[in-house]
């Protein structure tokens, strides 16, 4: 049997020959590809501005910088997330600040940043982070209801999610991403990911303003729009208006996104099949814990629970499976523990790093591997 990573892209002749196209064309970067592929991705998450940018950091980043994060501001999101969730708040000289996370979802619990906002003055926090982990749209009805009561804006994070959704109060679908509750949203085109370009990331927004902000700082804070100007000596005339970087994504990328878009509703489907399967196949083994989960998730990972997780991992590496981690508590990382954060701060979270295992997910993920996959845990649980 042939390795079997947790998660890995699926390239088809398709994307090959749309990026071969790109790279016969006028343009590798700034080109026409990318309004294509915002355009395309703001249709199928539902929001109205869709801004690709180098990777998803980058966009975390952008958003941060884009929310006006200042020297000292405290940002509340999860332990359970991948470093950049929070990192991007520290790159603008803000502070990350974690709250547990619920031990059934293993989302951010919202009783827990509750209890944050209500323990400090008023004004002390200025924004949330939370995260669609593994594939599960948090509640973020729930969640705007609360930052509207402490006047915190919301930087979803749903690079797990590209169509997941919840559903809301009114019974409506709500999508990851589609700017009815957040401020914006983020996505990563990394290849473990639903939609691969090798490195990309998308933000995602209803307000023109912020819009407009994330444009300009994706490229140098320079703008060349004739209105935005503040005098003009010419055609060649730019201004650069604000502190920005060099974020954005080339085209080759786009045009891989396109075509990879055209294929993400498959992909979820081939997902949700996966999940079925090893929920069947692990119903009746009462030694592993397999998750709780609804009709919205997108599953990025399946992530299961075991008592000797070490074990297990160090077996199917054997087996020649990849099986993962998602993800260390990140207030346990050194350069967190340096801020002062410290084992046994957050021991939901500490708790199901203990036993989490993400197992192979990814569409093309055959059958027979899965099986194999299937066979090994049994065997070894
Ligand atoms: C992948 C990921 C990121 C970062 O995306 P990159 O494209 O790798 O920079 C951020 N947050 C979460 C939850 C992720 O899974």
């Amino acid at each position: 049997m042939k390795a079997i990573p947790y998660g890995r892209q699926h390239i088809t002749q398709l994307d090959i020959d749309a990026v071969v196209e790109t790279l016969q064309s006028d343009f590798l970067t700034q080109g026409p590809k990318i309004a294509e592929f915002e355009n395309n991705f703001a249709k199928y998450i539902g929001c109205k501005y869709a801004v690709a940018v180098a990777n998803g950091t980058a966009a975390l980043h952008l958003c941060a910088m884009a929310m006006n994060v200042q020297k000292g501001d405290k940002v509340i999101t999860t332990p359970i997330t991948f470093a950049a969730s929070a990192n991007c708040i520290e790159y603008c000289g803000g502070e990350a600040v974690f709250a547990d996370i619920n031990s059934n979802t293993y989302l951010l619990d919202i009783n827990k940043v509750r209890a944050l906002l209500e323990a400090a003055p008023k004004g002390t926090y200025k924004g949330i982070i939370p995260v669609d982990f593994a594939g599960a749209a948090i509640n973020l009805e729930e969640l705007k209801k609360l930052a509207d009561e402490f006047e915190l804006w919301i930087i979803e994070d749903a690079c797990h999610a590209p169509g997941g959704f919840f559903i809301d109060n009114k019974g409506t679908k709500q999508l990851c991403g589609n700017g009815q509750f957040a401020d914006v949203a983020i996505f990563s085109f990394h290849p473990v990911k639903h939609i691969a370009t090798g490195e990309g990331g998308m933000i995602t927004t209803n307000s023109k303003e912020i819009y407009d902000k994330l444009c300009l700082l994706r490229t140098h804070g320079i703008t060349k729009t004739p209105e935005l100007l503040q005098e003009n000596h010419g055609g060649w005339y730019y201004e650069m208006q604000a502190l920005g970087y060099n974020y954005r994504m080339c085209d080759m990328q786009a045009a891989l996104g396109i075509t990879q878009l055209q294929r993400a509703d498959d992909g979820l489907q081939k997902r949700k099949q996966i999940a079925k399967i090893y929920d069947e196949a692990f119903a009746s083994n009462k030694n592993i814990e397999i998750p709780i989960y609804n009709n919205g998730h997108a599953f990025h990972l399946y992530i299961i629970k075991v008592k000797d997780r070490l074990g297990l991992y160090n077996y199917l590496r054997a087996k020649n499976i990849f099986a993962q981690v998602h993800y260390i508590p990140v207030h346990t990382m050194p350069y967190y523990q340096h801020k002062g954060y410290k084992k046994g701060d957050y021991p939901i979270a500490e708790k199901y790093y203990e036993a989490c295992l993400s197992i192979p997910m990814y569409p093309t993920l055959t059958n027979e591997e899965q099986q194999y996959v299937i066979t090994c845990i049994n065997e070894f649980v």
